[in-house]
């Protein structure tokens, strides 16, 4: 397939990259002027875009994707398909696959799961939404990206399936990193809580495969300090799309409201900025209930 490939950051350089080693033909653009193995330069994104069968974007948020949609889709073949794969609103998911329909293209909104190795390792998930005739024209590149692709449904649904999926996770996180907190201040030995809950009815994949104490579960970003992994303000960024989401569509979401305001006092005020997501077990460690 002929592949233009916008936005070649941390997640999108690797993407494009396995791709282009799996004998597809990719064009990339970034605004960054970033460089990748195999892939071709573009001069813009709309050049990116020309001639292409499947164009690709993994971009910061909504905003940027709806203005390089602007210009991507009045320069793409009738028929092919914009697959955006960043994390974005529900809104703005929906608003350009109804330009795109309206230009005679196909979209599908395809974020991941996974993070940096997963992009890297090919072993991404995808979450779709858009057209049977979309996610059909658009799955053998998944495969080629990722492990497993699921189509949640109509166009924004792949975008809630991914904001509803971190609400999970940032509330989990937090309550995991409180209870450890409190298992320390009972006397509780953390090896002891860790395999006490990983095998009870509390276990949760941020105690189980993501532990955010040092030294106890499998590697994960508390072994290294807190270095990201998957960092804190991307959790908020997340956290509060997940919030916005529930506002346009009037749902009760106590958790999430309240995961969201604890991640912008850590990035916003404490020392969240630049830590991993799970930092919040330092932050949680050395406080009393004022
Ligand atoms: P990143 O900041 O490393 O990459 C984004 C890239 O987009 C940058 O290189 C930037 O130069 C480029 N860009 C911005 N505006 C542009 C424009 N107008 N035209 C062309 N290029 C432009 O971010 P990332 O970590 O690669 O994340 C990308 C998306 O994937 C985000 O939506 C993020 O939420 C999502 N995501 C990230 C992870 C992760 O672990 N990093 C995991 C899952 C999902």
């Amino acid at each position: 397939m002929k592949i233009g490939f916008i936005g070649l950051g941390n997640m999108g350089a690797p993407m494009a990259a396995n791709l282009a080693k799996a004998g597809h033909d990719v064009t990339g653009f970034d605004m960054a002027n970033i460089v990748v193995d195999g892939v071709n330069l573009a001069s813009s994104a709309a050049d990116a875009a020309k001639e292409q069968d499947v164009v690709i974007t993994m971009l910061p948020n909504g905003a940027i994707l709806r203005s390089v949609a602007a210009d991507v889709l009045p320069a793409m073949n009738k028929g092919a398909a914009l697959v955006d794969c960043s994390t974005v609103d529900v809104d703005s998911a929906r608003a350009v696959a109804a330009d795109a329909a309206a230009a005679g293209l196909l979209f599908v909104d395809a974020p991941v799961s996974g993070g940096v190795g997963g992009a890297t390792a090919g072993t991404l998930t995808f979450m779709a939404g858009g057209t049977q005739e979309g996610f059909a024209k658009t799955a053998p590149l998944f495969d080629i990206m990722g492990q497993k692709a699921v189509h949640c449904g109509d166009a924004g649904a792949g975008q809630a399936a991914k904001i509803c999926n971190n609400m999970i996770l940032g509330v989990t996180m937090i309550a995991t990193c409180e209870a450890f907190a409190l298992a320390d201040k009972l006397g509780l030995d953390r090896q002891k809580m860790f395999d006490v809950v990983s095998t009870s009815s509390g276990y949760s994949w941020t105690m189980n495969a993501y532990c955010p104490a040092p030294g106890v579960g499998p590697q994960s970003p508390a072994d290294n300090g807190y270095k990201p992994g998957f960092a804190a303000e991307l959790m908020l960024k997340d956290l509060r799309l997940s919030q916005q989401a529930a506002e346009s569509a009037d749902a009760d979401t106590p958790m999430g409201q309240t995961a969201m305001a604890l991640y912008e006092k850590f990035v916003e005020q404490e020392e969240g900025l630049g830590m991993d997501f799970s930092a919040m077990l330092p932050r949680f460690e050395g406080r009393g209930r004022g």
